[in-house]
């Protein structure tokens, strides 16, 4: 539990599952485990009030996040969640999450997050760009192209980065594009950006399945969340021959048992914003569809959906964590005795992150690379920092999670421990 004053005490919230992550961890780092403290603690978090006038006159105020929770490796990078269930901790969790990311995929960046608490579906375009243009304002003081980066996340996308890098633009007298990433290709954006998440997702996935003797063609995959990461991952192992035959979101769980049609139902979702009433698939209740047979699971929602009972109940061989944290701490353990293996969110989502570094790069030299160059080198960037982390797994004998949490945490820890305490 969190010693924090500021933190609930709540053991299934986001960032008491981060603590436990990190309390896993402590035996393989030898004399760094002394520095985790540092772990503990957000470097710095900035709670902002974010009013906003509606287009009917009246005001209303949101609540807004930037949180830094370390930057030892490098300027803060992570996205910004508009969602109405954001909370200080959530960002909290979802930016250690961040650094043991960056860190785990050697990405020479420290861990962000931010958020504000609302419904963005809930309001117009011109409200949405107000409520963006005032948050940026508001955290302008501690992000910046050599400070923190941010970049979409759930709620969020291209348009908002572009409000966002405006705002610090003209606020700042400059034309920063690197001060965000996932921006419009037109605005100093990276081709591949949109679909990298999902993208890095199929190539973990696949090499994991591959390693556990699982054939992608034909098998069964179920599918939580249908936004840009999952549809872009489904797409992906549906061409590779896989039958997805669930797939869930907000609006409903859908079931073919030969088989969705995935291209046509990422034009269906386009057009409709949701799944439901897709023809031609049976319709689930919402807790069934965790109880199916099928052999890849994957998750592209939110996080904690992962909890003990399910994990006892999950029947499948792999679990992709294509969302941040959807795995509960003791579910987890459920799913390892199980022996059903875990491609844990801090490998398997680092797609964007990757695609919003290469951005990064192209913004600082102005000189932007192909599709096909992007592709490639995050094929490989994914590729050979999966590998460090299934040969730390098997040296350690633990979890993919452990494993990369050791990958990470030795960068992260070693890079305070050569800085030293400032003053
Ligand atoms: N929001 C994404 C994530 O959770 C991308 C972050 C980024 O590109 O900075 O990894």
């Amino acid at each position: 539990m969190s010693s924090l004053s500021y933190v609930s005490t709540n053991n299934n919230s986001a960032w008491a599952t981060f603590l436990s992550q990190v309390e896993r961890v402590l035996p393989y780092l030898g004399d760094l485990a002394l520095l985790a403290d540092t772990l503990r603690h957000p470097k710095r978090a900035l709670i902002v009030d974010v009013p906003l006038e509606m287009d009917n006159g009246t005001i209303r105020h949101f609540e807004g996040f930037r949180v830094q929770h370390n930057l030892s490796r490098g300027p803060g990078k992570g996205g910004v969640r508009f969602h109405p269930n954001v909370t200080l901790e959530e960002v909290m969790a979802l930016s250690a999450w961040m650094t043991v990311k960056s860190a785990a995929l050697n990405l020479p960046f420290g861990g962000a997050k931010g958020g504000i608490r609302v419904d963005p579906r809930e309001l117009s375009e011109k409200e949405l760009e107000r409520l963006t243009r005032r948050y940026t304002n508001e955290i302008s003081t501690i992000i910046g192209p050599q400070q923190d980066i941010p970049a979409p996340d759930v709620g969020t996308n291209a348009q908002i980065m572009a409000w966002m890098m405006d705002t610090y633009s003209m606020n700042t007298g400059t034309t920063s594009t690197g001060v965000v990433t996932g921006k419009p290709i037109y605005l100093g954006g990276s081709l591949g950006r949109v679909n990298a998440t999902g993208r890095g997702v199929f190539v973990t996935g696949s090499r994991v399945a591959e390693q556990i003797g699982l054939t992608v063609q034909n098998c069964l995959l179920a599918i939580q969340g249908f936004g840009n990461v999952g549809s872009v991952a489904t797409g992906l192992f549906h061409r590779a021959g896989a039958r997805v035959v669930s797939v869930q979101d907000h609006s409903a769980t859908l079931f073919d048992a030969s088989g969705l049609d995935i291209p046509a139902l990422a034009d269906y979702q386009r057009q409709h914003g949701f799944i439901a009433g897709f023809p031609s698939a049976i319709q689930l209740k919402e807790e069934e569809f965790w109880h199916q047979e099928y052999d890849i699971f994957l998750l592209a929602a939110l996080e904690g959906v992962i909890t003990p009972e399910r994990a006892r109940s999950l029947q499948c061989r792999l679990v992709l964590e294509g969302a941040n944290g959807p795995t509960l701490p003791g579910a987890d353990d459920i799913l390892h005795q199980r022996k059903i293996t875990v491609v844990p969110d801090v490998i398997c989502n680092a797609g964007g992150v990757t695609v919003s570094y290469f951005e990064w790069v192209q913004d600082f030299s102005s000189f932007f690379w192909s599709e096909s160059e992007i592709n490639d080198q995050l094929d490989r960037i994914m590729r050979e920092a999966l590998e460090v982390v299934w040969q730390k797994a098997e040296t350690l004998d633990v979890t993919l999670r452990t494993a990369a949490y050791a990958v990470a945490c030795e960068r992260i820890l070693t890079a305070c421990r050569e800085r030293g305490l400032y003053p």
